[in-house]
């Protein structure tokens, strides 16, 4: 499906209404104005790419509504070639997101058959994100640690092996963060946890949302 004048309009209005509904971080309000994400869902779902609603990508799983790829983007506030690890890949719009913002992104999902979709999908769009199918509970030790870590499934609790993927703080400057959705299985509060020792980290609890489950080891 190629571009057209339909979905720029679509688009243009999904951003005034992420503005009106809070998200006042420009950077994230152009990489959604600039990004197809009719190309990110089924072709029969064409005609709700651009409504403020999470859909359905295949195996139960949901490209995530997209007040809250606006929301976690603008917490996670990363600068330009930050390193960033997203847990959840889905459908690939959270890394085009990040990746339109100039972050360098690395992504983790567990399900192949979404992962294989994806990596082609991103490929395809131009976005090189490096991508990998695994347990994201894990984190990615061999390319850490990381300025910024996104979760995007909702978790019990922060894993431990992400915290300790997170960067160190250095000359005064505080270190990574991660923003994460944590609760039950029916909603979550979305945290950011900022890395400020070797062993300690500060937490911010913020608004709620509802995620599918993150599902792993850690
Ligand atoms: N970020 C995605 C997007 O932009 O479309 C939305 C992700 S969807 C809400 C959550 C994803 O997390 C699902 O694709 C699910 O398979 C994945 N997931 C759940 N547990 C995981 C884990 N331990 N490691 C990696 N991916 C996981």
């Amino acid at each position: 499906m190629t571009e057209d004048w339909r979905f720029q309009k679509r688009r243009a209005r999904l951003v005034e209404e992420l503005r009106n509904k809070g998200i006042d971080d420009e950077r994230v309000l152009a990489a959604i104005g600039t990004i197809p994400r009719h190309l990110f869902v089924d072709d029969a779902l064409l005609h709700r790419a651009y409504n403020d609603e999470a859909l359905p990508i295949g195996l139960k799983q949901t490209i995530s509504q997209p007040f809250t790829v606006a929301y976690q983007s603008m917490m996670l506030a990363p600068r330009l070639h930050d390193r960033i690890l997203e847990i959840g890949t889905g459908s690939g719009y959270q890394a085009a997101v990040l990746c339109e913002m100039g972050a360098r992104v690395f992504t983790i999902e567990r399900l192949r058959a979404l992962y294989e979709r994806t990596l082609i999908q991103l490929k395809q769009l131009g976005y090189n994100a490096l991508c990998r199918c695994g347990d994201g509970t894990q984190g990615w030790e061999a390319v850490g640690p990381f300025d910024g870590i996104i979760v995007t499934a909702g978790a019990r609790d922060a894993p431990d092996k992400l915290l300790e993927q997170l960067r160190m703080p250095e000359d005064g400057s505080p270190g990574g963060r991660m923003i994460i959705p944590i609760g039950g299985r029916t909603s979550q509060r979305m945290t950011r946890i900022t890395r400020t020792g070797p062993d300690d980290y500060d937490r911010e609890v913020m608004e709620g949302f509802r995620f599918v489950p993150l599902i792993g080891g850690e």
